[in-house]
């Protein structure tokens, strides 16, 4: 999408919830995601006028996950994310959890190789945890992506 479409739909949103933690899992957020994506309201701005949509702090993995797809509530494209997040580490969740006296068999590499693999297996599964959680982040309106404008008197 061109950068001036991207600003002149950039005036339908409002910033929502937590700034630097991830809506979606809590995790450090370093970006920005348009819950209701930028370029869909390009193509319909005709039918939203008076309609207002809400952007949220992200993580780049959620928010790449998360993509252009249209959701209309924030339960919904949670979900989605979360089911993307353990699709990709579906093979890393089903890891096995080695014992002590294994590791101690193994050489430094291989043990080093595990120690990130397991860090890393407790990370996906505290994201999924939230990513997969009933609960909203607070500030964020619960459940729609978007809210009908008043017009001013
Ligand atoms: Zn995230």
């Amino acid at each position: 999408m061109p950068q001036r479409a991207k600003r002149a739909a950039d005036r339908y949103y409002s910033h929502v919830g937590p700034r630097f933690s991830c809506c979606y899992c809590d995790e450090p957020a370093e970006q920005v995601d348009h819950a209701t994506p930028a370029s869909w309201l390009h193509y319909n701005l005709h039918l939203i006028e008076d309609w207002r949509f809400y952007s949220v702090a992200s993580c780049a993995d959620c928010n790449a996950k998360a993509g252009a797809s249209f959701d209309l509530t924030f339960r919904e494209r949670r979900a989605r994310i979360a089911r993307a997040v353990r699709k990709e580490n579906t093979k890393l969740l089903s890891a096995p959890r080695w014992s002590d006296d294994e590791l101690d068999e193994m050489g430094s590499l291989m043990v080093a190789e595990i120690v990130k693999a397991m860090r890393e297996k407790e990370r996906v599964k505290r994201r999924l945890k939230v990513l997969e959680s009933r609960s909203i982040p607070e500030g964020v309106p619960n459940d729609m992506l978007m809210r009908r404008e008043m017009a001013e008197a």
